[in-house]
């Protein structure tokens, strides 16, 4: 800590804090400690070995998630025959890219378009396109998404922010073990001259599940 910060906090002479310790003293919640817990048995035990442990939280941190499903969107949207190889077989076209993997094994792309909107959801638990999109979010898992995704997709896609004209169709689909899917979204408009890279950092995890669409750049450049 710099020498003028630790005399700021020194002046005070607060005793117990109203908000908590800030970011680096944060404490576990319950859950991370049992996790803690958890793992350290494990490798007492030699049950599990800490490096392959740090290589598969890496790879759910770092190298799995939204953005390579975004890369896939962005390729579909600049090169319409890889399009045509995505709609017509999406887990061989999603390897082209190089993401394949568990829970990736059988994928099946729907596309948004002016006249019809995808929703995905999983009614069953929680099954999601893990090599494209990561690890699911919480509300994703959650029993009100499941089941309120089926009976008023329109009323869930309203509270994410999503109001959708009367005219446009909304579909949802019930990803499982067997199928997952990932939802090409619509382009959105002011993007033409934008490079695959540029049109990939637009894409949203959310847009890819359908609770969202992309935003035209003019609109996610707005504070
Ligand atoms: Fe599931």
């Amino acid at each position: 800590m710099d020498p003028a910060k630790e005399e700021i906090v020194g002046s005070s002479d607060h005793d117990h804090d109203h908000d908590g310790p800030g970011p680096h003293g944060a404490p576990l919640t319950e859950t991370q400690l049992r996790v803690k817990a958890l793992e350290s048995l494990l490798v007492d035990k030699g049950l599990v070995d800490p490096a392959a442990l740090d290589a598969l939280i890496d790879t759910y941190e770092t190298q799995v998630g939204p953005h390579n499903g975004a890369r896939v969107v962005a390729r579909a949207w600049v090169n319409p025959a890889f399009k045509q190889r995505l709609l017509e077989n999406a887990s061989a076209a999603i390897a082209e890219l190089g993401f394949a993997g568990r829970q990736g094994e059988d994928m099946v792309v729907i596309e948004n378009t002016s006249k019809v909107h995808n929703l995905v959801v999983c009614t069953l638990c929680s099954c999601y396109p893990w090599p494209v999109l990561g690890l699911p979010p919480v509300w994703y898992k959650s029993a009100a998404y499941r089941s309120r995704a089926v009976f008023d997709p329109r009323g869930v896609l309203r509270e994410f922010g999503l109001e959708l004209p009367k005219h446009v169709e909304v579909r949802v689909w019930d990803s499982t073990a067997e199928l997952r899917y990932l939802v090409l979204p619509e382009r959105p408009a002011g993007t033409e001259g934008m490079s695959e890279e540029q049109l990939a950092a637009l894409v949203t995890r959310n847009a890819m599940i359908g609770v969202a669409r992309v935003p035209s750049p003019a609109k996610a450049a707005r504070p």
